[in-house]
């Protein structure tokens, strides 16, 4: 049987580039990727909210199917939230993934696994497709507490939504230890994390959510090592921090998924 899941490779932007940087980056993409590319790979980009606009523009107008992201938003639709923005607001500027509990988010923002089913089950009721992260700490990994730490995360994030919904969502496993560090997972720890959280999803929303889910390595993804990660057994793909904003990197590291 073919496999069900097409790859997905994320490019998260971070809090780096201007508009006119950002158009700058999508073009030389858009320059790097081929027809075969997009045939094989579902390929994704997360510019800041300031660029999210002009990189909408700039994929509209010239008919580039690279989806566009959103790094985070609040679970409400509107109100007196100052400095956040609604789901409504990104699915209207046609945003088709937002990456919700990014371990940043946790860390220095304070979202609970609260806020991120919350704002799962927002993101998803707008019409877009939620790309959740779990990942433990390096103290976490190395008190053996790994599964744990991934499986109640996914757990609380996957609260409350159907079959259905879990079956169309983005896991992203990022060890907390491999964010920007240079330092990845190796392929059979991140096929082994990714394989329990696909376990969960069977155990919480039944088989065909499990084949269906997509399920990403996340963590110091190069050029070098995404072939090897890529290829690993239930990963489906990458969340790329670092190198996505090289667009020569980025286009290999997507080379890799196909
Ligand atoms: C990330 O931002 O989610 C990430 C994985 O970053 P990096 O690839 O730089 O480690």
């Amino acid at each position: 049987m073919p496999d069900p899941r097409r790859p997905l490779v994320s490019g998260n932007w971070k809090m780096h580039l201007t508009h006119f940087d950002a158009i700058r980056l999508v073009q030389q993409l858009s320059y790097a990727l081929t027809k075969d590319d997009y045939a094989a790979v579902d390929v994704a980009v997360h510019p800041p909210f300031t660029a999210l606009r002009s990189v909408q523009t700039v994929l509209d107008a010239d008919d580039i199917p690279i989806g566009l992201g959103a790094q985070h938003c609040h679970w409400e639709t509107s109100g007196a939230f100052t400095g956040e923005v609604s789901p409504a607001m990104l699915a209207k500027l046609d945003v088709r993934y937002v990456i919700v509990g990014h371990s940043e988010r946790r860390a220095l923002f304070g979202q609970t696994d609260e806020d991120v089913a919350r704002t799962a089950r927002a993101v998803k009721a707008a019409g877009m497709v939620p790309l959740v992260c779990v990942g433990e700490t390096l103290e976490e990994r190395e008190a053996g507490r790994t599964e744990e730490r991934v499986t109640s995360q996914a757990r609380a994030a996957l609260e409350g939504m159907s079959a259905e919904e879990v079956g169309a969502l983005v896991l992203a496993y990022e060890p907390v230890w491999a964010i920007g560090t240079g330092r990845n997972a190796t392929a059979e720890d991140a096929s082994s994390v990714c394989g329990v959280l696909r376990g969960l999803v069977g155990e919480l929303a039944g088989a065909d959510a499990a084949a269906s889910v997509r399920i990403q390595y996340g963590g110091s993804v190069k050029p070098s090592n995404a072939a090897e990660l890529l290829g690993a057994p239930d990963v489906d793909g990458a969340l790329v921090g670092g190198a996505s904003l090289e667009a020569d990197d980025f286009g290999r590291i997507v080379r890799a998924a196909v």
